[in-house]
């Protein structure tokens, strides 16, 4: 599959602290199906490790704050650019509307 450009980031250091090296990239929406099509729209950030896969600092070390923070930052933008109705319907959840998001 083709490789696309982030649209959530333009330099490479950490999304969360900024730090450059070493870093992984993160699919925001993953999962089977979603990390394809966060592939395909761009919605991917580096992270360093620790932001990465630490617990319980990292997104998927049960960082559920910051996971839930990406989330909303690449739904924003994604809504920016294609709308809130493809949104929709490509990733099937509004992010955005989530009352645990608030807390
Ligand atoms: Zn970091
Ligand atoms: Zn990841």
């Amino acid at each position: 599959m083709k490789r696309t450009e982030s649209v959530l980031q333009r330099s490479r250091q950490c999304w969360v602290c900024g730090k450059r090296d070493p870093l992984e990239e993160h699919h925001v929406f993953y999962g089977t199906a979603n990390r394809m099509k966060s592939e395909r729209y761009g919605m991917k950030v580096y992270l360093c490790p620790e932001h990465h896969r630490a617990q319980p600092e990292g997104v998927h070390g049960g960082n559920r704050e910051l996971d839930l923070k990406l989330k909303r930052f690449a739904q924003m933008r994604f809504e920016q650019m294609f709308g809130h109705e493809l949104f929709m319907k490509v990733f099937g959840r509004n992010w955005l509307d989530q009352e645990e998001a608030w807390q």
